[in-house]
């Protein structure tokens, strides 16, 4: 079968011939729907993550971190699932037996995380015909859903989604969000604020098409991220800092950005993996506000993004490719071109 492959770090991935997966005791074989693209696999692309040991350790290995598809075949033990039934897969193997995965957190696994954690991160992902899922634990029915159009809820939904459901308390009326980054996952933040909270939503980006669509998903404002974007956010906020700064980018621009425009007690969640650094020192933020990572989301959390699809509250904007038309859509992706989000459905 073919399948899209991460050949070496720093270059960009490859369409290969690849032996396709059987399933084995606890495992489960899936026809790929759609793998949806992400800018991290860029970052992979061009060698940013050379400090992390199973990006470079582990290849050869498909890429694609956001697979939903048809349940292909289930290997021996595997009980509740049938062929042909369309499933989303939550991307991470948790261990299931440490502290973390007891509680539900399998994405802060430390069993995992040295080796490959997820799909399509140091383990054969979800670019390709099939994908082996190492448990039915990372399977969830899609109901209704097209798998082609519900794969981003496995990442540009899920990972948003984590950084605004632990800030729910601080969104009440009145409060102001910031969403700096509009493409994939902050237009997802924008629609998934606009449906759990009455927080008033200032977007900021680079490119006005995305902030129309910010726009039409629910921000009350929007702001040009150029040298005046301070100044401006400050008008877009009415005076006011906001309550939580979410920074979909990450880099030292937008950082600055975020630490000049959140509140005392307020919160900045950094998702964008760009690797922007932040001086802080006790006076920097205002007053009590803090910042950290905010890392992807738990399997209950993608529970709850299937729930509010099905019910139609959020939807996926969605670009559809080819698996022979990968390396281009990513191309796109890097240029800035993707309108939503590029997902590769390899059965069309
Ligand atoms: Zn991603
Ligand atoms: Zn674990």
């Amino acid at each position: 079968m073919k399948a899209f492959q991460l050949v070496r770090p720093g270059a960009m991935g490859e369409l290969r011939s690849v032996a396709q997966p059987a399933p084995g005791q606890g495992e489960v074989l899936i026809k790929v729907g759609g793998a949806g693209l992400c800018h991290s696999d860029l970052h992979f692309m061009h060698g940013d993550f050379a400090h992390v040991p199973y990006l470079n350790d582990n290849v050869p290995f498909t890429l694609g971190h956001e697979p939903a598809g048809w349940v292909e075949a289930v290997g021996a033990g595997v009980h509740g699932f049938e062929r042909g039934q369309p499933v989303i897969v939550y991307p991470i193997f948790g261990c299931g037996h440490c502290a973390a995965c007891h509680a539900g957190l399998d994405h802060r696994c430390q069993v995992h995380a040295a080796s490959g954690p997820a799909l399509g991160l140091g383990v054969n992902g979800a670019l390709a015909e099939y994908m082996l899922v190492k448990s039915a634990r990372q399977l969830l029915p899609l109901g209704d859903l097209d798998p082609r159009q519900a794969a981003p809820l496995t990442d540009a939904a899920l990972t948003p989604y984590h950084a605004i459901r632990r800030n729910l308390q601080r969104l009440r009326p009145g409060a102001t969000v910031v969403v700096i980054g509009v493409g994939g996952l902050g237009q997802m933040a924008v629609q998934l604020l606009s449906v759990l909270s009455p927080a008033r939503i200032v977007a900021v980006d680079r490119s006005a098409d995305k902030l129309a669509a910010a726009r039409a998903l629910g921000a009350a404002a929007t702001v040009v991220a150029d040298a005046e974007a301070s100044r401006a956010l400050r008008d877009a906020t009415r005076g006011q800092r906001a309550d939580l700064v979410i920074d979909l980018v990450g880099v030292d621009a937008t950082l600055k950005l975020a630490a000049s425009s959140v509140a005392a007690g307020g919160r900045i969640e950094v998702i964008g993996v760009a690797g922007g650094k932040l001086d802080w020192s006790f006076a920097r933020l205002a007053l009590e506000a803090s910042i950290g990572s905010s890392y992807w989301g738990t399997p209950t959390e993608l529970r709850e993004i299937v729930a509010l699809a099905q019910a139609g509250r959020i939807g996926t904007r969605v670009e559809r490719f080819t698996l022979d038309d990968t390396a281009r859509a990513y191309g796109l992706l890097e240029a800035g071109q993707i309108e939503g989000r590029a997902v590769v459905t390899p059965h069309g």
